[in-house]
């Protein structure tokens, strides 16, 4: 059976990889590769559909059992990739669509230097309205817009951008890019 396509979508927090993504996948020929964290489940999240929500302590063991592609501290919580989310569907022929930050994103150009790396973008204030209406905790936003000019300073590195200024045209364009 023929391998199935890999797209990463990296992006600013706020931005809206999440929306766009779980518009696009239909767990059938796009899914979504779950990450792992550290971080708590924020309200209308669910285990294992969101993320695979785990302890610090269960972190770490992955980390000594090998079993990430990659992991990193991010928002002092750690996300990471489990070899087995990509590997496992990728076999079977469906596409993985996986959402990443820059840092692990970078590794994974390593591994994966054929797979698509698509980087979501939107104006600073638009980030943070988001982040607002997201119900996010002053403390949190602050420390997720230091971050903005980081994020938004490796977009060189990958395939193509998408601005998400209007959900409906940055989901058409996503689309567009998966054809
Ligand atoms: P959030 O807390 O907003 O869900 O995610 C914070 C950041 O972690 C986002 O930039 C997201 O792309 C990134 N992220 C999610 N999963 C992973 C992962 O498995 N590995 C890495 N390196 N970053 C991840």
């Amino acid at each position: 059976m023929k391998n199935g396509k890999l797209i990463f979508v990296i992006g600013p927090s706020g931005v809206g990889k999440d929306t766009i993504v779980n518009r696009v996948v239909d767990g059938d020929s796009f899914c979504k590769a779950i990450s792992h964290t550290t971080r708590d489940i924020r309200p209308g999240e669910q285990n294992g559909v969101d993320y695979h929500f785990i302890s610090n302590s269960e972190f770490r063991e992955f980390i000594g059992q090998g079993v990430f592609h990659e992991y990193a501290l991010v928002y002092e919580n750690y996300y990471g990739t489990m070899k087995t989310s990509i590997t496992n569907p990728l076999k079977t022929g469906i596409n993985i669509i996986k959402i990443i930050e820059v840092d692990g994103a970078r590794e994974m150009q390593k591994i994966y230097p054929d797979a698509n790396f698509i980087f979501i973008n939107a104006p600073v204030d638009v980030l943070k309205q988001r982040l607002i209406n997201r119900g996010d905790k002053l403390e949190s936003i602050i420390k997720r817009l230091k971050r903005v000019e980081y994020e938004v300073s490796c977009i060189g590195m990958f395939n193509s951008v998408i601005i998400n200024d209007d959900l409906n045209v940055a989901v058409q364009e996503f689309l567009n890019l998966l054809k």
